[in-house]
């Protein structure tokens, strides 16, 4: 089992293939410019573990581009306003990427109300104005795909979504092809290019093999956290009913 100590790095896989959009001459630009060319909108989003967004982040710091990391408030993965994840947060962005919200809209039964309670809170920590999100599940939101959320766009209008190249890995692969293979990567077209990290940190087989390797992280974590609440827990105890 590895230990929570052990690095979690991005792997070559992933510099690889970002190295590919590089060497094509892609410009990587933020949701809301232009979409012209060689634009690549790299997005991240961060349904599962902030520590493997920010190895990413880091590694897209080395590479020298900018992606943007779309962040869950109502996930079931992480507390946003826990002090270490707003840390990450911050360290994502001061490695020089562009932050935002991942936004889940099944979770209210008013839509537009949740949107504005969840931007307001991630403003507000960080003091941000975001004017780009993007949805976690859209489902039949795609029904409307081109309504705002308040003020702000998202990225599944037909202008980040149908009007350019869309690539992304949900699942552990690229189910509709490899974004080298694209017709837009081949002329030089903008590609919107959906990259979860939990994917692109370790090298492992199988959509399944990457997620237990996460969980075991978590459940690391986990314990020393519990030790940091509470001194009475006895850490032994874990290993011997698991
Ligand atoms: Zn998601």
């Amino acid at each position: 089992m590895p230990s929570q100590n052990k690095p979690i790095v991005t792997t070559n896989r992933y510099e690889e293939l970002i190295r590919g959009f590089i060497e094509a001459g892609y410009e990587f630009k933020a949701f809301g410019k232009e979409a012209v060319g060689k634009t690549m909108f790299l997005r991240h989003d961060i349904d599962f573990c902030l520590h493997r967004a920010l190895e990413v982040a880091k590694t897209n710091k080395k590479l020298g581009v900018t992606g943007t990391f779309f962040i869950m408030a109502s996930g079931f993965a992480y507390n946003l306003l826990d002090k270490e994840n707003q840390d990450l947060v911050r360290q994502i962005r001061d490695n020089d990427q562009i932050i935002s919200l991942h936004y889940d809209p099944t979770v209210y039964d008013d839509i537009q109300r949740g949107f504005e309670i969840e931007k307001n809170l991630f403003d507000g920590l960080f003091e941000e104005d975001i004017k780009v999100i993007s949805i976690h599940r859209p489902g039949p939101f795609l029904d409307e795909n081109n309504t705002r959320l308040g003020e702000c766009e998202h990225t599944y209008m037909d202008k980040y979504f149908n009007d350019i190249k869309y690539c992304s890995d949900s699942g552990g692969r690229f189910k509709y092809g490899h974004p080298y293979e694209t017709e837009a990567f081949k002329s030089e077209q903008p590609i919107h290019l959906l990259l979860h990290p939990v994917w692109w940190t370790h090298d492992l087989n199988t959509p399944t093999e990457f997620l237990l390797n996460w969980q075991e992280e978590v459940a690391y974590r986990t314990i020393d956290k519990t030790l940091d609440n509470c001194k009475t827990f006895d850490k032994k105890a874990f290993w011997e009913t698991a």
